[in-house]
């Protein structure tokens, strides 16, 4: 099928109304397929990517490890692709949806495995096995630090516990893998793809550009409608994620062309790489300026929740929202705005300092809070 292309890439538009139906392949671009892969949970779905070599596939990302995923995987590997193997499975990030068949799928056909080595080596970190930072002392500080009541991290605990059995926990990863770094080519077919690297929703989240079919296999750096997750763990408490997030904005925004179509791994393939890059930076640059005024009296993290998310939140969202709300502080810190000062109880507290404040804010135009966090 061919995809009608904009005269005008101004605005963000959707050239495909609805996804393929299961086990289906969707050709979106020249030896580009898009395969719908259903998950549980407010997502629904995640888009996986198959590209057509001369005497097999590649896929891009890989789903859930679950029964349910596995088997739409048996399905399309003996209907879809009409059997012919596997010849490389690239993942652009080390998060479940992404990872999570990865090693079935390279056993299946003993093909290598693709990705940058900041994911790969955190994923095995994180692998069966690898444990979460979010027990003992070190995750009991970092809340105790967030303003979080001392019970938080058993209600996280059995959180865990609930979801390593939906399928969502790290699965064991491929023992070997091969290398991708920003700005290589690999080949695939007829087709050069640039791997182009981004980073803060996780370390060194790759995505695929081919200039020559003007496509962008984007993963979760670019997604249009959701914000991903970009979030400060107990694992570094004091990273900066959040900076690197906007410097992989920019970074896009130099390297992209505006005409490109972006195959996302949420929602639906997209025009309009450009604005939406601009919309990202603008809501982050709002949530901060929003961060700041409400720090004009000094803040703990927990109580700045309410400026970024509407609804109450359960113990895992609280999570990731803690997280999110600690990255947007810290790049506020970075820019010498907002001062963090501990109280003898442990618990951070956070000021804004940057004397223009008074002249920047505007306290009754913000975006509204989002409802919940992203769990992407
Ligand atoms: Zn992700």
């Amino acid at each position: 099928m061919s995809i009608t292309r904009p005269t005008s890439f101004d605005e963000i538009t959707y050239p495909i109304n609805e996804r393929p139906a299961k086990g289906e392949l969707q050709e979106v671009a020249p030896g580009v397929y898009w395969l719908a892969m259903p998950m549980s949970g407010s997502l629904a779905f995640i888009n996986l990517y198959l590209l057509e070599d001369h005497d097999g596939w590649w896929i891009v990302d890989t789903g859930l490890s679950n029964a349910q995923t596995t088997q739409v995987w048996e399905d399309v590997f003996t209907n879809a692709i009409g059997g012919r193997p596997v010849l490389g499975v690239i993942c652009t990030h080390m998060h479940p949806d992404h990872i999570g068949q990865a090693k079935h799928i390279t056993d299946r056909f003993r093909c290598p495995l693709y990705m940058t080595q900041g994911e790969y080596f955190q994923a095995r970190a994180f692998a069966n096995g690898g444990g979460n930072s979010q027990s003992g002392w070190i995750g009991e500080k970092f809340y105790v630090q967030a303003g979080m009541p001392k019970d938080y991290l058993e209600q996280l605990a059995k959180m865990w516990a609930s979801r390593s059995s939906e399928g969502m926990s790290m699965p064991t990863m491929v023992q070997g893998y091969e290398r991708l770094q920003d700005g290589q080519i690999l080949r695939i077919g007829e087709t050069d793809w640039q791997i182009v690297v981004g980073s803060g929703h996780s370390p060194e989240h790759a995505c695929l550009y081919s200039s020559a079919l003007k496509v962008l296999i984007s993963g979760d750096q670019i997604l249009p409608i959701i914000t991903s997750n970009v979030s400060v763990h107990p694992t570094e408490p004091n990273a900066n994620p959040l900076k690197n997030w906007m410097e992989s904005h920019d970074h896009f925004l130099e390297v992209i062309p505006e005409d490109t179509f972006v195959l996302p791994a949420h929602n639906l393939p997209f025009f309009g790489v450009k604005p939406r890059l601009r919309d990202l930076i603008n809501h982050h640059e709002d949530r901060m300026l929003a961060i700041e005024e409400a720090c004009v009296e000094p803040q703990i993290a927990k109580d700045l929740l309410p400026v970024l998310f509407a609804r109450k939140l359960d113990s895992r969202q609280m999570m990731m929202a803690l997280g999110e709300a600690i990255a947007h502080v810290h790049l506020l810190m970075h820019r010498n705005r907002l001062q963090r000062v501990a109280s003898d109880d442990g618990v951070f507290r956070y000021r804004s300092v940057d004397p223009t404040l008074s002249r920047r804010a505007h306290p009754f135009d913000h975006e509204a809070p989002d409802d919940q966090p992203a769990y992407v």
